[in-house]
Order: C-alpha cells, then sequence, then structure tokens
C-alpha cells in the first residue's frame, strides 16, 4: 500500500500534521494556495522588516489559559535557541485596552480595573457582579448568548467596559446574538477572589502590570511553520507546494479517490489514502464531487467568517508604542487593535525605524475590505495623529494585507449548521478536518497544531496496524 497523505493549507495544522507523518517516515504532500506558508501565523518579509498577521505569541506556563503542554515542548525541540523566553529576557509581555484616557492591563486584571475606574464605579462593580451573580445565565429556551454568559461571570459594568464592546467590534454582531461557545477566550477568575480584600484596602497596591510568560520566535512567528519545511527539504521526505490548490474532490462509496490540485497552473490528480484539510469547511465541500444535499452546502455558507486587514506603517523612529499590543473597544475608533511588531523582537525592524500594525475587523467584500491601501490609511491616520501615536510626516511607506477567513463566527445558531456540515463529512472514511477554518473552530495556534498531529499520529497508528507492526 502506497502510504500516501495530502494535506490542504500549511498553515500550523497542516506543517504539524506533516512534522508528524516526517518523524514517522511517511509520504505526504502539502498544497498551499499562497505563495508563503504559515497561513494566519505566517511572517511576511518587507525589505528588511519581518511583519506577522497582528500580534502572535505563545504561552509558556500551565495557568495561562490557552497553554498547550505538548505543543510548547515540541516548538522548543523545533526551533531551540531560536525560541524568545520573555522571562529569561526580563521583559513582560505587554497589553492594554484603552478606554478614553485610561489604559487597563488585558486579560483583565481586576487590581487594575479597581484602580483606574475610581472607587465609587469600583463599588458599583461590585453590586453589579453580585447581583449578576443571584441570576442564571440560560434563557428560558436554553439559547444562552455570549452576552448573558459575560455578564453573569464579570457583572454588566465591568463586561461593558471593554469585553462587549471589543467583541462586538471584532465580530460585527451584537453580543445578544453571539454565542457563549466564545466566552472562553475571556478567561475564567473570580473577582470575590480579590474583591473583599481590595475593596477595603483600596489605592494600597493596587498597581498591577498585565503581562504573561510568553515565548516568541525570533524574526516572526511565522518561523514556526518555516522550520518545519526546511525539516522537511532536509529529509527528503514529502514535499510542500505553494501557488498550488484543489479544484475538485472526487468521492464515492464514503471514500475520496482522486483530488485534483491546480499546482502553479498546471493540473495534477492525487490519489490520497487520507486527506487532511486545514483549508475553509465551505471551500471544501463546494470541491465535493458529487455534490453534496443542498441543506449542507446552505449551512456551510450560514457560517461565517470575519476578515481582518492589516495596515503595517513603516515608520521613521525607533519606537511608538510602550505596550506589545493595545486594544481599542471605542466604535468611534475606526480600527480595533495596534500592535507593534518590533516590540515582539527588536530584530524584526531596522534599528532606527519600525512598524505598527492597524488592525481592522471587517466582512468580506465590505466597504472596509474593498477599500485599497490609501483609502485604509486615509482612515486611520486621522485618528492616529489624535491618538499622539504616530503623525503622518513620520510614516514613510504603508501597506495593506487581507485575511477573508481570519476568524470563525460563532453565531447564535451556528452551532446546529455546523453540526450538520461534521455529520456529512463524517461520512467521507479517508477524510480528517483540522485546524481552525478546517473545523470551523475559534481556536489559537497550539491547539490547530494539535489538531493537525494529533489526526497525523491517528493515520501512522492505522498504518501500522495495517501493515502489522512496521509501515511500508
Ligand atoms: C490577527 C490574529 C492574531 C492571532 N494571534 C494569535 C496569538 O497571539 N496566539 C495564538 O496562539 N494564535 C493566534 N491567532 C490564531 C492562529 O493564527 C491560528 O489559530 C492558526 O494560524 C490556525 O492555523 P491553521 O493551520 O488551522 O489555519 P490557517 O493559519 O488559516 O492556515 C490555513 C492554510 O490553508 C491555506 N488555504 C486556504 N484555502 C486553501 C485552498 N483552497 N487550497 C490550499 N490552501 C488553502 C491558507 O492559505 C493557509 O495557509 C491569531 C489569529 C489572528 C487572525
Amino acid at each position: 500500500m502506497d502510504n500516501n497523505i495530502l494535506i490542504l493549507g500549511a498553515g500550523p495544522a497542516g506543517m504539524s500534521a506533516a512534522s508528524r507523518l516526517l518523524s514517522n517516515g511517511v509520504n505526504f504532500s502539502v498544497v498551499e494556495k499562497e505563495n508563503i506558508i504559515g497561513g494566519l501565523a505566517k511572517t511576511i518579509q518587507y525589505g528588511p522588516f519581518s511583519l506577522d498577521v497582528g500580534p502572535h505569541i505563545l504561552c509558556t506556563k500551565p495557568y495561562v489559559y490557552d497553554y498547550n503542554e505538548k505543543m510548547y515542548r515540541f516548538i522548543e525541540d523545533l526551533l531551540g535557541d531560536k525560541l524568545i523566553h520573555y522571562e529569561t529576557l526580563n521583559r513582560k509581555y505587554l497589553e492594554t485596552v484603552r478606554v478614553g484616557e485610561d489604559a487597563f492591563d488585558y486579560p483583565i486584571q481586576i487590581k487594575n480595573a479597581l484602580q483606574n475606574v475610581g472607587f465609587l464605579s469600583a463599588l458599583h462593580m461590585v453590586y453589579d457582579y453580585l447581583g449578576a451573580k443571584s441570576q442564571s445565565p440560560h434563557n428560558s429556551n436554553g439559547n444562552t448568548s455570549f452576552e448573558q454568559v459575560i455578564t453573569t461571570q464579570l457583572g454588566r459594568s465591568l463586561a461593558d467596559l471593554f469585553i462587549l464592546k471589543y467583541s462586538e467590534k471584532t465580530w460585527g454582531l451584537k453580543c445578544s446574538d453571539l454565542s457563549s461557545d466564545l466566552a472562553w477566550r475571556v478567561g475564567e477568575f473570580s473577582i470575590m477572589d480579590v474583591l473583599i480584600g481590595q475593596i477595603s484596602n483600596f489605592g494600597k497596591n493596587l498597581r498591577s502590570q498585565s503581562g504573561h510568560p510568553v515565548c516568541y520566535p525570533e524574526m516572526g512567528i511565522g518561523l514556526i511553520c518555516e522550520q518545519i519545511k526546511a525539516n522537511i527539504e532536509k529529509a527528503n521526505i514529502g514535499e510542500v507546494k505553494t501557488d498550488s490548490y484543489p479544484v475538485r474532490i472526487l468521492h464515492d462509496n464514503g471514500r475520496i479517490h482522486e483530488v485534483v490540485v491546480c499546482e502553479k497552473g498546471t493540473i495534477q490528480s492525487y490519489h490520497p489514502n487520507y486527506v487532511l484539510s486545514s483549508i475553509p469547511i465551505g471551500q471544501l465541500i463546494q470541491l465535493l464531487d458529487p455534490k453534496p444535499p443542498v441543506e449542507i452546502i446552505d449551512s456551510v455558507l450560514n457560517l461565517k467568517h470575519r476578515s481582518h486587514l492589516c495596515l503595517y506603517l513603516i515608520v521613521n523612529k525607533c519606537r511608538v508604542l510602550r505596550e506589545h499590543c493595545i486594544y481599542y473597544p471605542d466604535p468611534e475608533i475606526p480600527f480595533a487593535r495596534l500592535m507593534e511588531q518590533k516590540n515582539y523582537n527588536q530584530n524584526t525592524c531596522p534599528d532606527d525605524m519600525t512598524a505598527l500594525a492597524v488592525e481592522f475587523f471587517c466582512w468580506y467584500e465590505d466597504d472596509l475590505w474593498n477599500k485599497d491601501d490609501s483609502g485604509l490609511f486615509r482612515i486611520a491616520i486621522p485618528k492616529l495623529e489624535e491618538l499622539g501615536i504616530v503623525k503622518e510626516g513620520d510614516v514613510v511607506d504603508y501597506f495593506v494585507h487581507r485575511e477573508r477567513y481570519a476568524y470563525p463566527v460563532y453565531d447564535l445558531g451556528y452551532a446546529d449548521r455546523l453540526r450538520t456540515v461534521m455529520a456529512y463529512l463524517g461520512g467521507l472514511k479517508n477524510l480528517k478536518l483540522i485546524g481552525r477554518s478546517g473545523t470551523f473552530t475559534y481556536m489559537d495556534q497550539y491547539r490547530a497544531m494539535e489538531a493537525g498531529s494529533n489526526a497525523a499520529d491517528e493515520i501512522v497508528s492505522e498504518f501500522t496496524k495495517e501493515s502489522g507492526g512496521g509501515l511500508a
């Protein structure tokens, strides 16, 4: 048996799967539609600047909510001393939320929030919190919205302060129309643990500084996928093909038997034992031949993605921000977040210059998406000047990077639609869905990598059983 695996998409999920297959000596091909690998976690080279698609960072300690021991160790082994640990650099990873003149730590630090809002508002927050705790987050119909869960968890005034506003900016929907499945991102904490002691000691020792233990690959997050690709090329097992994408997926009797791929303009046919797909689930469904029933296509078309625009400003200054990134929940501010690439690692920019990523969330082909680079620059720059971040005269160059499938949108009906689609795709026995858009799951990089890695391990163990112990 020719153990050939076809992996669709060379983002963290697809490349982690490839890495596991490589370790087990199983042959594979990765096809990637772009000319650069890494997906949302790629690093774009722009002259001497190495630029990530918005802020990308990886946690290194179990108490941080998205930490993943297995994938962290994998990345450590993969990158060795090319992985920078902020703790050893004695530097904190700083994220803040700007509300008017105030800067709040992110993720939320109760101490810091109370310090910033003032004594009376802090008392109000406690009152709201206690009131919210006595209510159930569930509707009588059992449908729970993101807004209900967050207000029960934090109390209305703390939730309103920035979580709800920022979420509406990110997702483009009211929080009452978003599913409670999004609430994991906010993290669990108990306000009670800190409030009682702090209200009585208000003003003393309340200054806290956000920052959690993180690591970052030198020269950008894309180094993770690039290093896997370099290992593949060195070992001479498997291949990664860019500018390549599937155009037709033929299936019969519950199995995919052929995938037609356009490779740099040339049509090639694959007859894989397994297909691992990390491409957007809607694209995958539409490539199937024969086509799925109309209700499956309808369901998948109603799974929406939020798009992301990154306006990179090349600035003629050594540094602009103190923080790594700043969140702007205020709906009057046209962008959602700023991040300064150089603060992740100074070698990503020349010494005397810096790069600022101005992030916008939008819908595919809405007015914002359709703006050309200068149109987006014209929207951003007056606000950046007003906020005192950067002056137009200091910007020597700019360009926009667009990602259509950046965030799977969990609206209230998404879970039922996704179940319908998954049940159909589950009928294709040699297909495994992996990663963020591949499974329509709002997951971070560790989880995407783990999904790819686990799927590859399952295939390897199946092949091992079939061959009676050793791989062909
Ligand atoms: C702005 C932003 C900030 C983030 N910050 C963090 C962070 O700080 N920490 C963290 O852990 N995670 C972060 N993430 C999430 C992280 O980027 C993703 O979880 C991760 O990239 C998902 O990997 P993936 O391989 O599943 O999908 P993707 O990265 O989306 O990769 C999918 C790949 O498939 C390719 N593809 C798509 N369609 C086709 C096709 N038809 N044919 C062939 N190839 C195709 C794409 O080009 C892409 O290369 C962030 C995401 C965004 C958008």
